[in-house]
């Protein structure tokens, strides 16, 4: 990929303003809507958004500015996936950023600080939380840019020096003889290991790590509609890699808990209205209370079990789409269990009145029994 600056046709000493005007400009005549079916402005467009994504942040500017685009990480193409990377999983990330086929494409630069390994944390959060979006604290045991060296890992005002076993390239070549002719060999620098840098003088605060570890609190967007399962994905907020480098992502797996009256079919609320046989019959009327404020619900004579009452749009907000879903209230009838002497004889009377049978051998239930033996 070509250098970020001249991608975004800004000098090196361009303001954050300057950047982002002339990104704006870049993006409105790159966008692909603009260039249908032209996979070379695409790729223009793609690349752009990148170099925009790095230089507008002061900190991925610095680095940037440093240790060129080998500086940046995994968050480049291609090489973004180390999920689930083991800490300090230093050989593989090297594979990866240096080994055979540079994930770059491009010409190798100088060795860079390998970025920091993402992150998973579990967040329960509160069914209207979900519904209806919330910023909640996220805790995350983390690795940080330390601030005594500034992630440098070299202490006492001193900087790392160029390592001289590999003139900062970070890794090493060995020649030998194979049965196949010369073989090649590119291995990480066993003296920087693979940084390209070597600290003289380790910052006592982190070792020469450049980084430390601890606690850290994320306030977290969680956007209206999501459910258990959800994952959020915060770019940089990973940890920190050694002596400066990017930071890997965090990913949020949300977990929410259950409601005491209302539950989710997708994107509708689901709410179960239990009305006695007198109510379903005669009709009735009931405040609801919603997630959003009272709701008067109209049973009408003769309203069966399981019959729904739908309130347009008042349910879960779509995650991807636009509108809500519905709020479904649900009428369950419930039939009593136990009777006083006098309800039994209303009901016997009830029964007599409409022509039902009770007693008779002859009646529903004993041809239901007959169809069983
Ligand atoms: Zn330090
Ligand atoms: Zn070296």
């Amino acid at each position: 990929m070509a250098d970020y600056y001249e991608l975004l046709g800004v000098s090196r000493t361009a303001s954050a303003d300057e950047i982002k005007k002339s990104y704006r400009r870049l993006a409105r005549e790159l966008h692909p809507d603009a260039n249908p079916g032209d996979p070379a402005a695409e790729e223009k467009f793609k690349q752009v958004a990148r170099a925009y994504e790095v230089l507008s942040d002061p900190d991925q500017r610095a680095r940037y500015d440093r240790f060129g685009e080998q500086g940046m990480g995994g968050a480049g193409a291609g090489a973004g996936d180390f999920f689930g990377g083991g800490a300090g999983g230093l050989g593989d990330l090297f594979d990866a950023f240096f080994g055979g086929g540079s994930p770059f494409g491009g010409t190798r630069g100088p060795a860079g600080p390998p970025r920091g390994q993402d992150l998973e944390v579990v967040a329960d959060i509160a069914f209207e939380q979900a519904v209806f979006g919330a910023t909640v604290p996220v805790t995350v045991r983390t690795a940080s840019r330390c601030d005594d060296c500034n992630g440098s890992g070299a202490g006492g005002g001193t900087q790392p020096v160029t390592c001289s076993e590999c003139n900062g390239r970070g890794q090493v070549q060995r020649v030998r003889q194979s049965m196949l002719g010369q073989m090649v060999t590119s291995s990480a620098c066993p003296k920087c290991g693979g940084l390209g840098q070597v600290v003289v003088t380790p910052c006592p605060t982190c070792s020469g790590e450049g980084r430390t570890i601890g606690e850290k609190v994320y306030q977290v967007d969680v956007p209206a509609g999501v459910d258990t399962g959800s994952t959020l994905r915060l770019t940089g907020r990973g940890a920190v890699g050694q002596r400066g480098g990017a930071a890997g992502d965090l990913y949020v797996h949300l977990r929410v808990a259950p409601h005491a009256h209302f539950r989710r079919e997708a994107d509708d609320l689901v709410a179960v209205l239990p009305v006695s046989i007198a109510q379903a019959s005669l009709g009735t009327k009931f405040t609801l209370a919603t997630l959003e404020g009272d709701e008067e619900i109209v049973v009408p004579p003769g309203t069966q079990p399981g019959r729904e009452f739908v309130l347009r749009q008042r349910g879960v907000p779509r995650l991807q789409g636009r509108g809500r879903g519905d709020l479904r209230v649900r009428i369950d009838v419930q039939v009593p269990t136990k009777l006083s002497d006098f309800e039994a004889e209303l009901l016997r009377k009830f029964a007599e009145s409409r022509g039902e049978e009770l007693h008779h051998e002859t009646g529903l239930f004993a041809r239901i029994k007959s169809a069983f033996q």
